[in-house]
């Protein structure tokens, strides 16, 4: 392990300045000694008014990389209440207030960026005089301020977000600040970032990145590539006992749990991984305070760094491990993981359990119990079969199985697609006594009759929709349909890994509600059915020395599995807007429930469909 002097704010100052010796003047002040100068935090955060780095020292190090003549990147992979936005704002206003250069900031959506301009630039703006007069006033004659671009003298900064090409096209700047990187798609264009880096070259040492996010799945995450190219600094910190330096780890804290097994949060305690004191809150932060940035890599320009929410001295331990409890009972430990540890959520080697998903199997009230408002099916199209599974959907895409049916038969032959027709038509009695329809169809392009697919989907029309998997691990669940195929089908192209990883972690959830999963009490979802969906697993593999994450089947047949992603694709294909269905549903029930009321005109059939199609 290599250890850098910068430890702390003295530290930085002698390493950064002396630095600068042979290559140009330093700054007239380190970004660390203008913000506490002149930068306020605005009310409505932890501690309001000037800043004041004591109780958030690992801040320090980072901001004034951003002025080290041998650094071009910073990476934060920080977790909450750590301020890593606060960060990169800091050195934003450096760079418009001391050393004034044009700069870029890029946020996953064009939502993300309002959020970001109203709750977090704007505040610290008009909270901080020096930089209130600089930035251009709206609608002031000179200088442009507006939604995607502020002046000031001697640069501009620029705003741009990862889902939109067209806000990067054309522009660059020599400071460039990506924000939540994780929530990036790569674009047809390729990743957002790289893209701004490679524009930026005409700038030559000038550039500087400095991106942060908390992380997200392992494998798949843009901020832990980072963390890991860089040299991979920690904030250690000395035990007040023993005096041995280490970094924090949530496998060393710890609780009581009473007699009859409920566990207690206020007796969370962090234990020394060498003596095993425990320390309480005050002796925490007090360690915190006196840590310092150690990196387990030499530095070669690139610094990045970890830093859990446990390094927060704005959290109690507490409050940290209720947060743990309650993710970990709604079957959601994988945003814990994300966002208080600021590590990513592992897939790997995680299999399904088929014996506690086949025991948690219930009676439904109807075929579709309510709670679920559209019917889905997917056919999966095998070489002397064709297996179809139906599912039912609600608010917040809880997902109700309802039907599994097989056909068998020579798909060259025209009986078995009538057979289809005649399974697609079926209606499903709701729990309201209403029946309904199948709002749609996906089926599955990828076998061997992907003519006689082709054919039945553009002879069934609207409402089958043909779809292809994509290999690729970045491709989103459901891409915009093309044509370019030999049936001259709308064709959906679908990111398999990402409805997999889906598919997985909603089976772990264990509350009703958002994403929850129920399974139905019924001859056809029998022990082969789970075996089938559990017959997957993430695994690590290494191609040519990178790491790939693969899916393995742990048995030959998995169509369960493969039938409830399409399915899933289906849902969002339709993308329903449930909220309106709800109140359709809830007025239907109550004119059918009312036979007092003067009698409406009937429908002319009993049942109905939502078509809700965004792109159709
Ligand atoms: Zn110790």
């Amino acid at each position: 392990m290599m250890t850098i002097d910068l430890s702390n704010k003295d530290g930085i100052h002698q390493a950064i300045k002396g630095a600068f010796k042979y290559l140009k003047p330093p700054p007239k002040r380190l970004p660390s000694e203008w913000a506490e100068e002149k930068c306020r935090i605005p009310s409505g955060n932890a501690i309001p008014g000037p800043v004041r780095f004591a109780n958030a020292p690992y801040q320090v190090e980072p901001l004034n990389m951003t002025v080290h003549p041998d650094c071009y990147r910073i990476s934060l992979m920080w977790g909450a209440q750590t301020g890593k936005s606060q960060t990169q704002l800091m050195s934003i206003g450096f760079f418009i207030d001391q050393e004034p250069s044009s700069q870029m900031v890029m946020q996953p959506t064009q939502t993300d960026m309002s959020v970001w301009l109203n709750a977090k630039f704007e505040p610290m703006i008009t909270s901080t005089p020096s930089l209130e007069d600089k930035v251009a006033k709206a609608r002031a004659r000179e200088g442009v301020n507006n939604q995607n671009m502020k002046s000031y003298p001697g640069g501009f900064l620029m705003f741009a977000w990862a889902g939109s090409p067209s806000t990067q096209r054309g522009r660059s700047a020599p400071k460039i600040f990506p924000d939540e990187i994780d929530g990036y798609t790569k674009t047809a264009e390729g990743y957002s970032v790289d893209l701004l880096w490679q524009r930026a070259a005409t700038f030559g040492d000038q550039r500087l990145l400095f991106e942060s996010s908390t992380p997200t799945i392992k494998g798949n995450s843009n901020i832990e590539n980072a963390f890991e190219a860089g040299d991979q600094r920690r904030w250690f910190i000395d035990c007040p006992d023993c005096g041995e330096s280490q970094f924090l780890k949530w496998s060393q804290v710890t609780w009581q749990k009473a007699d009859d097994g409920e566990h207690l949060p206020e007796t969370a305690m962090y234990c020394c991984e060498h003596c095993a004191a425990l320390w309480n809150d005050g002796a925490r932060h007090k360690a915190i305070r006196l840590g310092r940035w150690i990196a387990e890599k030499p530095f070669r320009g690139h610094a990045s760094y970890h830093l859990p929410e446990l390094a927060s001295t704005f959290r109690k331990l507490k409050d940290i491990v209720i947060s743990f409890l309650e993710k970990k009972a709604s079957g959601d430990l994988q945003t814990f993981t994300n966002v208080s540890l600021a590590e990513t959520w592992a897939l790997e080697g995680e299999k399904q359990d088929p014996d506690s998903l086949y025991a948690r199997r219930e009676h439904y009230s109807a075929e579709v119990p309510s709670g679920a408002y559209v019917v889905t099916a997917a056919v999966d199209v095998q070489d002397d079969r064709l297996e179809i599974q139906y599912e039912a959907w609600g608010e917040g895409e809880e997902n109700w199985k309802v039907a599994f049916d097989v056909l068998r038969g020579d798909l060259n032959k025209p009986e078995i697609w009538k057979r289809l027709d005649a399974a697609l038509d079926r209606k499903f009695k709701h729990e309201t006594g209403l029946m309904l329809d199948i709002a749609g169809t996906t089926i599955d392009t990828g076998g061997h009759y992907t003519q006689a697919v082709y054919d039945y989907v553009k002879r069934r029309g609207y409402g089958v929709f043909a779809i292809k998997g994509s290999s690729s691990q970045d491709a989103p669940i459901v891409n915009r349909p093309t044509k370019s195929n030999l049936g001259k089908v709308n064709l959906f192209s679908l990111g398999v890994h990402k409805i997999k990883a889906t598919i997985m972690q909603r089976s772990r959830i264990l509350e009703t509600g958002y994403g929850y999963v129920h399974f139905p009490i019924s001859e056809e979802f029998d022990r082969e059915w789970f075996d089938q969906y559990t017959a997957e697993e993430l695994v690590t593999k290494y191609v040519k020395g990178i790491r790939k994450e693969v899916w393995n089947k742990t048995r030959p047949r998995n169509e369960a599995f493969d039938l409830s992603g399409y399915n899933y694709a289906c849902l969002r294909i339709l993308n329903p807007d449930f909220k309106q269905l709800k109140r359709e549903f809830e007025q239907r029930q109550f004119s059918k429930n009312t036979p007092d009321k003067p009698k409406k005109p009937q429908q002319p059939s009993g049942s109905w469909v939502n078509t809700g199609g965004s792109w159709l």
